[in-house]
C-alpha cells in the first residue's frame, strides 16, 4: 500500500499516512481528527499501473510494494 501524505484544512498538521486508494472518508487528522484533508502527495504506486517500475510518488524510498 502506498504512503500518502496528508495536510489537514482545519489546523495544518501534515502527517504520513499508509492507506488503501479509496482513503477519503477513512483517513482523519491525528491531531484534530477533523477528515477534511488535502492530499500532498500523489503517489502513483498502485500496483499494476504503468509497470511499477518506477514511482514519483515514492521518492523517499518508503513505498516497497511498487517496485
Ligand atoms: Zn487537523
Amino acid at each position: 500500500m502506498p504512503i500518502y501524505e496528508f495536510k489537514c484544512n482545519q489546523c495544518n498538521t501534515q502527517f504520513e499516512q499508509l492507506c488503501r486508494l479509496d482513503w477519503q472518508g477513512t483517513v482523519a487528522c491525528p491531531a484534530c481528527g477533523s477528515k477534511d484533508l488535502a492530499k500532498a502527495l500523489s503517489a502513483f504506486c498502485s500496483p499494476g499501473s504503468g509497470g511499477g517500475k518506477s514511482c514519483a510518488g515514492c521518492a523517499g524510498g518508503n513505498c516497497g510494494s511498487c517496485h
